[in-house]
């Protein structure tokens, strides 16, 4: 991908802008760490923005940290504390995070102007910081964590020049520079990209789902926060006063033995109801999940419990209404009753459903409104922008420059 071809889709004059802050930037050295090359939107989000921010002429450099099993434990176990609900941590387990980021500290060169370190796993590196600004991006939702941890997580963190956070609500409150910048999608990878009706009629012929009456989809990882079971009730209760069809499409990865249980039970609430498709989807399936989202007429997010909610942009990108749940990063791209609707409850989810279903011209127009709401905040040139105009902020606070 080149940054000129998104200079048709992207907000008018956004990649102008990116062109200009990167020639502030030229030549200069912006260095990404993370926990890993493959798996999880962290990594799928560097492959992706990294090779665009290089092109403006940037000199770009992504380093991987390395572990071993027990660290890489301790830090799942550090990631579920910080979201409140860990195990406890040990000092043992402490001294093998502080070893770890210091072996690696020794083998990654971090001399950059900019270095911006993601999440927990690699936050140790701050030992190393010799010169630049250095940034620590959080991908989490660190609002309630477990105290010990987050304190001890905190003494780092403390020492960087500035923190990232994807949702205002899921900071924390640290003596450094905060900014926000929430997560994004890219309108030209597999799961994004403009489909014609014949690959998405293919797609859903070749799952046996036919298109003889309004869909309505959700497509998310078989777990407890989902409530795919709650999606059933709601469907169940517009089932009685009108005719529709319910996809469920996610997946759940082969070591995770609680998205099975969570399948079962998705399985038993749907029972043999030929309207309910539960699809299990392998880990590539983003054309599959893009033909999905296309053919749907109305797209649920009813999670209990949040991250960002990227299909929530994934589904507005393909104008679709929205329905989801007020909860983690889902009221910053649904706009109560603008281009979707915010709703609480079970109840108030089949209500929504059957006002869209009774009134398609309205989930037309909220469609439409709601791909333009993501264009202008949710692409990833949006995302690119804004870490260059943080980088140049951090720059211009540290030699006290003001601009006026
Ligand atoms: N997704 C996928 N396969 C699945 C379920 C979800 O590829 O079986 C994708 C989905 O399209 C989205 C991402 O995984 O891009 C989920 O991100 P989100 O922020 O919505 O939720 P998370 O799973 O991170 O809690």
């Amino acid at each position: 991908m080149s940054l000129d071809q998104y200079r048709k889709i992207a907000e008018p004059g956004e990649i102008r802008a990116i062109e200009r802050l990167a020639y502030r930037l030229k030549g200069r050295s912006f260095i990404h760490v993370n926990a890993t090359s493959v798996g999880g939107g962290v990594a799928e989000l560097l492959h992706r923005m990294l090779p665009l921010i290089r092109e403006s002429g940037i000199d770009i450099q992504w380093k991987v940290m390395k572990g071993s099993k027990p660290f890489f434990d301790m830090t799942k176990n550090l990631h579920n504390s910080l979201q409140g609900k860990g195990k406890t941590i040990t000092k043992k387990m402490w001294e093998l995070y502080e070893e770890t980021n210091s072996r690696n500290a020794k083998r990654l060169n971090l001399e950059g102007d900019c270095v911006f370190i993601h999440d927990p796993q690699p936050a140790g590196l701050i030992e190393s910081k010799k010169g630049g600004v250095w940034i620590w991006r959080c991908h989490i939702d660190i609002s309630t964590p477990d105290l010990v941890p987050w304190y001890f997580l905190k003494s780092y963190i403390e020492r960087y020049n500035a923190s990232v956070f994807s949702v205002s609500t899921f900071a924390q409150s640290i003596p450094i520079h905060q900014f926000m910048v929430p997560p994004s999608i890219d309108p030209l990878s597999e799961k994004n990209i403009d489909l014609d009706d014949e690959y998405v009629n293919g797609v859903l012929e070749k799952l046996s789902i036919p298109r003889d009456k309004p869909i309505l989809l959700q497509v998310s990882r078989f777990d407890p926060w989902k409530d795919q079971v709650g999606v059933i009730e709601a469907y169940r209760m517009v089932k009685k006063y009108r005719d529709c069809r319910l996809i469920l499409a996610g997946g759940t990865a082969a070591d995770d033995p609680e998205g099975k249980v969570v399948l079962e039970e998705v399985r038993e609430a749907a029972g043999d109801d030929p309207d309910i498709h539960i699809l299990l989807l392998p880990p590539s399936s983003d054309r599959e999940i893009n033909a999905l989202q296309r053919a749907a007429d109305i797209v649920i997010q009813k999670s209990i419990r949040e991250g960002f909610g990227l299909v929530v942009a994934e589904a507005l990108w393909k104008g679709k209404p929205v329905i989801g749940s007020a909860v983690g990063g889902i009221p910053l791209q649904i706009v109560d009753g603008i281009n979707g609707f915010l709703v609480h409850s079970i109840e108030g989810t089949a209500y929504r459903i059957r006002q869209l279903l009774h009134n398609p011209t309205l989930g037309w127009v909220m469609g439409g409104v709601g791909r333009e709401h993501i264009r202008k905040n949710f692409l990833i040139t949006r995302h690119i922008r804004d870490y260059l105009a943080m980088w140049i902020a951090m720059e211009n606070s540290r030699q006290k420059v003001i601009y006026i």
